[in-house]
């Protein structure tokens, strides 16, 4: 099964060449600051894809999927939507959720300790393949100023599951892969800090067993 990663595409959908696989991953920021028009232009363009199976979370800009959750996902009728909720694909379970650590007022912030642990709970001990906004603690995490943005909190409820893989955005300069010891980390952004998106989908191959 190949996974095609991506991220924080912010409305430049337009300009990706997204490779062939079985599964398309989108791990949030889709829009630029939440507008259900992009969502529309999204889920347009997500309909010329032809991917069999297609995932997608919300991320901090994607205001509209907090404040008008019943506007905004049932445009994403090209897709499965996932909210801290699941689904299984070739018997894999993927599960995603769109939360983050408070970040300058945004959509889907929690505070960091209790309140945002509180949702990590909820992550299957199953899960194959886990798809949050932001990354954990001290993985692809790293900010233009230097600082470690991901969640502690995250990081542990991996270290307890131990998906197989990772697939994050939201800090747009941590684009890359690490290869952990039980989880393969991905932070798929495709926008750069300066909001180019310019950074290529990243393609992972499951293979059951492994
Ligand atoms: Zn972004």
């Amino acid at each position: 099964m190949k996974l095609i990663l991506i991220s924080d595409t912010h409305a430049y959908h337009q300009h990706l060449q997204i490779p062939d696989g079985d599964v398309l991953i989108h791990a949030g920021d889709l829009t630029r600051i939440g507008e259900l028009k992009d969502v529309v232009a999204f889920n347009d363009f997500l309909g010329t894809l032809p991917h069999p199976h297609k995932i997608v979370i919300a991320g901090n800009h994607d205001f509209c999927f907090e404040r008008k959750p019943d506007e905004a996902s049932p445009l994403l009728t090209n897709t499965i939507y996932l909210q801290d909720s699941e689904v299984t694909i070739n018997g894999v379970k993927f599960y995603g959720s769109p939360w983050q650590p408070w970040f300058y007022d945004w959509a889907f912030n929690l505070r960091r300790g209790a309140e945002i642990r509180e949702k990590w709970d909820l992550i299957p001990s199953d899960t194959g393949v886990l798809i949050t906004h932001g990354p954990p603690f001290g993985y692809l995490d790293k900010t233009s100023r230097g600082d470690h943005a991901g969640c502690e909190e995250l990081l542990k409820a991996i270290t307890r599951i131990r998906p197989k893989l990772h697939v994050f955005g939201h800090i747009h300069e941590g684009y890359g892969v690490i290869e952990g010891q039980h989880t393969t980390f991905v932070n798929a952004s495709i926008c750069t800090l300066d909001y180019d998106p310019t950074n290529p989908p990243i393609e992972y191959n499951w293979s059951q067993g492994q």
